[in-house]
């Protein structure tokens, strides 16, 4: 192997530093504590498992975590009135509802209804249309925290050429944007993108989020490249349940002049930026100085 690690885990904690700093300082300063509500409708078990880890990361910096939980068979109607609530309460400064929502729930319009100040997963019409056209935004979790592993690891991304492999909502297309913000040259590929190896040969940075068990081998990668692995895929290997990406990650870090490993990469940097944005989110709310380093 002969690429450098991304230590996401490490990163992570790094960022979750900084942010408790700035949180002690917007109490003892100014008498703010930030406030982040999480909305669950239903039980699905991953979901249930990430929401948990948010509420402890959250009071671990030194936050107010309020959780709602609500039955699989709440009406759109009654999480609406819940987020109205939220959105009108001056001690929650981030919303975040869990997706994915149980199919009789329109995402969407729930996801719009989250006061767009508020909005800390970056999810929001007005967040997608800010960040497209280059304005301050809050930028979803997960490709944020892809972006600064990219800008510590590189330093300036100017004039590199970037693949994004996906082109969700959620992680592409806000990652694309970031990137394109950072002057790299953007491709996005997708299924029905011809020759994806050759597309993927040509960059000299590589996301990966397809949800693809290990898709991408290592000869898809040019030499020396950056490669960060999105995907978070389990899998039977030898009798166990194991996580892996959506990159072949021994072959990959062959070739590659850095890797995310999975897990320990992206994963832990999502929830750190979930914390950055309410940050975040908290000052602005309060017409305060932004934590530098921590939003893109
Ligand atoms: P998604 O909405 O299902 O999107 C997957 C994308 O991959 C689609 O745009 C799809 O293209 C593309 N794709 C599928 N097969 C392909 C192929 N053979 N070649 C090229 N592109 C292909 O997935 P997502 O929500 O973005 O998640 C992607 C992965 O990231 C999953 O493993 C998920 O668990 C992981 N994830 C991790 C985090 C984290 O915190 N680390 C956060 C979010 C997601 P089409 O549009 O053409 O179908």
């Amino acid at each position: 192997m002969s690429a450098t690690i991304i230590d996401g885990k490490a990163f992570a904690a790094k960022v979750r530093g900084q942010v408790a700093e700035h949180v002690a300082r917007l109490k003892a300063d100014h008498g703010v504590t930030p406030g982040l509500a999480v909305v669950l409708v239903g039980e699905d078990p991953a979901s249930q498992v990430y929401v948990r880890s948010k509420g402890k990361q959250t009071v671990e910096v030194g936050m107010n975590s309020y959780e709602h939980k609500l039955s699989p068979d709440t009406p759109e109607a009654e999480l609406l009135a819940l987020i109205d609530q939220l959105n009108n309460d001056p001690a929650v400064h981030g919303i975040l509802v869990q997706l994915p929502l149980p199919k009789h729930l329109n995402e969407d319009l729930v996801i719009n209804a989250i006061n767009p100040a508020k909005d800390v997963d970056g999810f929001h019409i007005s967040n997608v249309g800010l960040l497209a056209t280059g304005q301050k935004s809050i930028v979803p979790c997960t490709p944020l925290g892809c972006l600064m592993m990219l800008r510590e690891h590189l330093g300036s991304l100017a004039g590199k050429n970037a693949v994004v492999i996906g082109r969700s909502n959620i992680v592409d297309k806000p990652m694309a944007q970031l990137l394109l913000r950072d002057s790299c040259t953007v491709t996005i590929a997708h299924s029905r993108t011809k020759d994806l190896p050759a597309v993927v040969r040509a960059a000299e940075i590589v996301i990966a989020a397809v949800g693809r068990p290990e898709m991408v081998p290592g000869d898809w990668i040019a030499p020396g490249a950056t490669v960060i692995d999105v995907g978070i895929n389990r899998i039977e290997r030898d009798g166990k349940n194991v996580l892996v990406g959506d990159c072949d990650f021994a072959s990959c870090a062959e070739i590659a002049g850095a890797i995310t490993p999975v897990p320990g990469g992206v994963g832990p940097m999502t929830i750190a930026c979930l914390l950055a944005n309410t940050v975040t989110a908290a000052c602005r709310a309060n017409g305060l100085a932004e934590p530098e380093g921590l939003t893109a």
